[in-house]
């Protein structure tokens, strides 16, 4: 955010706020004042990193926030974000990333050429951190907004970026456009964000997307806009699925309007005779929504979901997840009693939820259960920041449709069409990445070996393991490029 008279912190955490569903490990937001950046982050939601005391000390005309679901790097408190550099010259850099870059190994062997931190220290082990501490470091020569134009077109996979030094904004977007990015209009300045939906809580007008392959630099001379790459979209559908909230509109189509159209077209493919339709919320109620209009059976609310425990996939650790399942629904009892039941959700990736659901369903009283996904089968990991699971984790992987069925105890199971989901999300298939449906990964991947959530730390731990007296020397002095930490508050 870029706004000059505005409480840019506090508007900046309640952006976060409304953004909290796209990562739930860490948050933070530096602000910038011209002088100097000031980082505060910590592990926990965005509610529970900052109150009014810490939000009243970040003074600024501009702030970079971030919520962090992690695709690279271990849940700690260096890995949070904003991640922060210092550039040669002095001034700083805070960058803040959504989505995962599958050429992190090449970006490492060029940090490493030139002298910048890969995390061997006390610095970050993300990707993002990586792109930083190269920005920062380029930026001596040519100033950020250049070493910007020079390194975004070296960076493969998904990126979302919003950076800053103290006193201009960027915003940056991969050439496909995986994952969204907005520009919203204040009153008195500018807004970037990863949906529609945070621009309309920050009272913020929506004006256009950030396009693919461009560079946004907002100052006090105004907003430039310039070209890094040759646009190739390929947005991500499962944002229409399940990522983004119902609340956002991506490549001008609503994301609400596209589940309900999923539904109803799941319906007309996969009807069922049944009593009641039921979602599994929150994201699978407009499906369900468009599945009782699609083939008239009522709708009605099965099961009541406690909203303060946060997405099951999302959490990071199995026994986590497990118990996640049990603590997010209940159902309603009366409502459920003596019905044969359609159950719509917006994917199976593990299938753990729907078998402790069809469990939990019989228990209270269903007669029959069936399953209706409002996305076809979860077969390929992803690699451009959505952490799903493994390929040998992923329940449809290793089963058809009837095996699914059979272990989540469901009466009947059906997906929707691939034809259907992208119909419902109105871009040409052209344009979107259906990669863990689909194994078509529109990106190139490295090889197995150059690729996975760890592997910066790996190849920290492989390059300390060859050389024994690197151990002592990074842990004993301070890294290039972390020279300030008196510029990140540490809770
Ligand atoms: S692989 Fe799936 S989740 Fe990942 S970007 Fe592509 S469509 Fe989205």
């Amino acid at each position: 955010m870029w706004a000059p008279g505005e409480e840019v912190a506090k508007l900046t955490f309640y952006g976060l706020y409304a953004l909290q569903h796209r990562g739930q490990e860490a948050a933070g937001i530096s602000v910038a004042d011209g002088r100097q950046i000031v980082v505060f982050k910590d592990l926990g939601l965005v509610s529970q990193v900052f109150d009014e005391q810490v939000l009243s000390s970040l003074h600024g005309h501009l702030a970079v926030g971030h919520c962090r679901y992690s695709t690279t790097g271990s849940c700690t408190w260096e890995n949070a974000q904003p991640t922060f550099r210092n550039t040669p010259t002095g001034s700083g850099l805070s960058l803040g990333h959504n989505g995962n870059l599958v050429n992190t190994a090449e970006l490492m062997v060029r940090a490493k050429e030139l002298g910048v931190d890969t995390g061997q220290g006390q610095g970050a082990t993300t990707d993002s951190d990586l792109v930083c501490g190269l920005l920062a470091a380029a930026a001596a020569d040519t100033g950020i907004e250049q070493a910007a134009m020079e390194l975004l077109p070296t960076l493969r996979g998904a990126f979302c970026l919003v950076f800053a030094d103290e006193s201009t904004l960027y915003a940056a977007r991969d050439p496909h456009g995986v994952h969204p990015l907005v520009l919203g209009r204040l009153e008195r300045g500018w807004v970037v964000a990863s949906e529609t939906a945070a621009l309309d809580i920050v009272g913020a007008s929506f004006v256009r997307e950030v396009e693919p392959g461009e560079l946004l630099a907002i100052d006090a001379d105004g907003l430039r806009s310039s070209r890094f790459a040759i646009p190739e979209p390929k947005g991500c559908v499962f944002e229409y699925v399940y990522l983004a909230r119902p609340d956002t509109a991506i490549a001008g189509r609503s994301v609400h309007a596209t589940r309900v159209e999923i539904g109803r077209r799941l319906a007309l493919e996969s009807p069922v005779e049944a009593d009641l339709v039921i979602p599994v919320p929150e994201s699978g109620t407009p499906a369900a929504i468009g599945y009782a209009q699609g083939s008239g059976i009522p709708y009605g609310s099965g099961l009541v979901k406690n909203a303060y425990v946060g997405r099951t996939f999302i959490q990071p650790s199995q026994t986590i997840r497990q118990l996640g399942i049990r603590l997010k629904l209940n159902p309603l009892r009366d409502v459920i009693r003596g019905k044969r039941l359609v159950v719509v959700d917006d994917s199976i990736v593990r299938g753990n939820t729907q078998r402790a659901l069809v469990r939990m369903l019989r228990e209270a009283g269903a007669v029959e259960v069936h399953v209706r996904i409002a996305s076809p089968p979860v077969r390929w990991p992803c690699f451009y920041g959505i952490d799903f699971a493994s390929r040998a984790e992923l329940i449809a992987n290793g089963l058809d449709t009837d095996g699914v069925r059979r272990s989540v105890g469901a009466d009947s199971l059906a997906y929707v069409s691939m034809e259907s989901l992208v119909a419902a999300s109105e871009q040409p298939k052209t344009r979107l990445c259906t990669a863990c449906f689909t194994g078509e990964y529109p990106i190139p991947l490295p090889e197995d070996a150059l690729i996975g959530k760890h592997l910066i730390e790996e190849l920290n731990a492989a390059g300390r393991a060859m050389d024994p007296g690197s151990v002592g020397a990074s842990s004993a002095s301070v890294p290039a490029g972390y020279g300030a930490e008196e510029a990140i508050r540490r809770p």
